[in-house]
């Protein structure tokens, strides 16, 4: 891949990412990913949210004590199985309270619980995990602008290149060799034409 394709993709990616940051003002995305297992009677789901102010990461692993329980969760909650994509009202951050939480930053790892599921004579207890984190956009932007610049220092890098091969000078420092051969006078580079047509 070429560095240009490769700017104009690295641009798209940050465009995409302010895209989100534009949109999650008025919407949000939730992208969805679950599973039931009703012979394991386990549900788990992936889920990407964009908000106001950043992406929501979140994993979610129910595992139900009865048969049977798992399905008629996984109904409840009315998602998609598989894959799927629902748009929302816009989300705030949920994580408040620490600094980093202001710069937009956060996670909550909450390990084991439990909790029941069903009517009260009628129930099933269940055991469950809902880990999530929110990644700002600034820092999805900052970082995917900072990964790309060293693309921007190889294009300047080939243009300076061949903009001395086209004038004759030393690819090293640019020192005019028109009326040289051999050593450049200037920094004593070789001057060596199977490196200029390399
Ligand atoms: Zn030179």
């Amino acid at each position: 891949m070429s560095v240009k394709s490769r700017i104009v993709r690295w641009i798209l990616n940050i465009a995409v990412i302010i895209a989100f940051w534009i949109r999650g003002q008025f919407k949000s995305d939730w992208f969805q990913w679950q599973k039931t297992d009703s012979k394991a009677n386990t549900w788990r789901a992936l889920d990407m949210v964009s908000g106001r102010s950043g992406f929501y990461f979140s994993r979610q692993a129910f595992s139900f004590d009865r048969p049977g329980y798992v399905e008629e969760y996984a109904r409840q909650l009315k998602r998609i199985a598989g894959f799927g994509h629902a748009e929302g009202e816009a989300q705030s951050m949920p994580y408040q309270g620490t600094f980093w939480n202001r710069l937009g930053f956060g996670s909550r790892v909450n390990g084991q619980q439990s909790g029941y599921f069903g009517t009260f004579n009628d129930r099933s207890n269940y055991r469950y995990s809902f880990d999530g984190c929110h990644v700002p956009y600034w820092f999805l932007s900052l970082l995917f602008a900072c990964g790309g610049l060293p693309l921007l220092l190889r294009l300047r890098a080939q243009r300076r290149r061949s903009r001395r091969l086209r004038a004759n000078q030393c690819l090293s420092c640019g020192y005019d060799l028109r009326a040289t051969s051999g050593r450049c006078p200037e920094c004593g580079q070789l001057i060596n034409s199977s490196i200029a047509h390399a």
